[in-house]
């Protein structure tokens, strides 16, 4: 088995029984990518040298007996919507094309103090928005299981880099499920954690009061250890949350006899869900009651509302948020102009792509006077029952378990029509909307892609998930990535 097929939690171990260095494993990832990356199209800056640095100092340091944390030495991806200080962070825009971060995001510092070794900044849909990288100024990421299909997005780079073993953990950002469903379309796993864990400090904002900073990875160990390394109070993020985190990997393993898992029957049964994904759903929940979880079932109406309130608060966000790329403190600015008016519309009108600028036309719409107490003011207010839905819902369950998205990925070619790519997010907009944490779990295969169940936890409950996760991926088994993409001969 070549470094790069093995998971952070076993490099980590061989890391520190010294039976191999982190130079060799960062130079196993730099091949891989070298490799690959011309046909998945994962990265959009890699800097392979400032990452030899990092796993050299954390070399020397292991040599020197000195104590290192548990993700010292091992590569990771980043998705690049959040800064890194000297480098580009570009949203997938134009309109940040060459803007260069000014600090690291706490994250970033985070990961930079424990020598996690940062080997590039992924691909997305422009800022965030969309299910494809489709939207991405640069590319679209291909699907590492099938290179004619998306890797999902937004945070699609950051899902193929761990697919296509060209890292064994990324982080991504998550506002209506751009962790959990790309996580789903390349068959990983894929963690939001609730809303305040991870500080936002540095992630360019889409949505606020939705974002949230996670992680991807091949197991559900992995998961728990980037946890722990990316979580905590930030006095940089006035939403952080001072909960005390737990030591996630004491999950890890643990039996979820008796643990109650509820399932909405209505979304598992929503038409727009295909035959093979729901067989799939309803396998997973079998093998849950095998491993003596206690199913019930649930009905929660007000989700069915998620999609339309997440489309009014997001825009209504993200075009305040937008706001600053003006060609004068952030930005693309145009070159030819005559009046200060002109500047700013020819610069945003040449730096923002499609998907961006009808997100900012429809947030002005419904935050404009006439018109926020029909649309904000409601969303908002449905905001608030699907809130409540979630906190009488885990009176009786622990977790809640529905698909992660309808279907598998779709086809590059695919043109799906705006309503039918916002769709996609029916499942998983909801636990945004209420801060929740939800995790996507990849379980059978459809053909060379996987089906996955999502579960939904209580506010700082993300344990539970990682529980869940753990004790079903030993049943479903390990997942074998292929070295070969897609089948393809890269
Ligand atoms: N697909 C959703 C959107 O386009 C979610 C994006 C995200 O989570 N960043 O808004």
């Amino acid at each position: 088995m070549k470094l790069y097929q093995k998971t952070a939690s076993e490099l980590a171990r061989m890391l520190r029984s010294k039976e191999i260095s982190s130079i060799e494993i960062t130079e196993s990832f730099i091949e891989r990518i070298e490799k690959t990356d011309g046909a998945v199209g994962s990265f959009i800056s890699t800097r392979f040298d400032e990452a030899i640095k990092t796993a050299k100092m954390v070399d020397e340091k292991i040599a020197q007996g000195e104590v290192i944390s548990a993700l010292s030495g091992i590569p990771i991806s980043v998705k690049d919507n959040i800064i890194l200080k000297g480098e580009k962070t570009t949203a997938a825009s134009k309109m940040l094309e060459n803007y260069v971060g000014v600090y690291d995001a706490t994250v970033v510092e985070k990961l930079k103090s424990q020598g996690v070794v940062i080997l590039g900044k992924t691909n997305l849909d422009e800022f965030a928005m969309g299910v494809s990288t489709k939207t991405s100024y640069f590319k679209t990421s291909k699907n590492p299981l099938d290179l004619s299909r998306v890797a999902g997005g937004s945070s699609g780079g950051s899902a193929s880099s761990i697919a296509s073993l060209q890292a064994p953990i990324s982080i991504g950002s998550d506002t209506g499920g751009s962790i959990r469903q790309p996580a789903s379309y390349c068959g990983i796993l894929g963690l939001k954690p609730t809303y305040g864990r991870v500080s936002r400090y540095g992630l360019m904002a889409l949505g606020s009061s939705l974002d949230q900073i996670g992680a991807f990875a091949k197991n559900s160990e992995d998961l728990a250890l980037t946890l722990n390394a990316i979580c905590g109070h930030d006095v940089k993020d006035a939403t952080s949350s001072k909960t005390p985190t737990n030591d996630f990997a004491s999950f890890i393993g643990e039996s979820v006899k008796g643990m109650k898992v509820g399932v909405v029957s209505s979304m598992v049964n929503d038409p727009h869900v295909n035959d093979a994904m729901k067989a799939s759903v309803i396998e997973a929940i079998e093998n849950l009651k095998l491993l003596g979880a206690e199913i019930i079932e649930l009905e929660m109406p007000a989700l069915k509302y998620a999609i339309e309130a997440y489309y009014i608060i997001q825009p209504a966000e993200a075009s305040s948020n937008l706001a600053r790329y003006d060609g004068i403190r952030y930005g693309h600015r145009a070159e030819q102009f005559d009046t200060i008016q002109q500047m700013y519309v020819k610069s945003r009108s040449e730096g923002f792509g499609k998907e961006v600028k009808r997100r900012i036309m429809v947030g002005n719409y419904v935050l404009s006077a006439g018109f926020y107490d029909a649309y904000y003011k409601k969303a908002l207010k449905l905001r608030e029952v699907i809130k409540e839905s979630y906190a009488n819902a885990f009176k009786s369950v622990d977790v809640i378990l529905t698909p992660t998205v309808p279907n598998v990925a779709f086809k590059c070619e695919e043109n799906l029509s705006v309503v039918d790519s916002y769709l996609i997010d029916i499942f998983t907009v909801p636990a945004n909307l209420a801060g929740l944490p939800g995790i996507s779990i990849p379980t059978g295969k459809i053909g060379n892609l996987y089906g996955s169940i999502q579960l939904v936890s209580n506010n700082f409950e993300e344990g539970k998930l990682l529980k869940v996760s753990s004790a079903y991926e030993k049943l479903r088994g390990v997942i074998h990535y292929p070295e070969n993409l897609g089948g393809a001969n890269v």
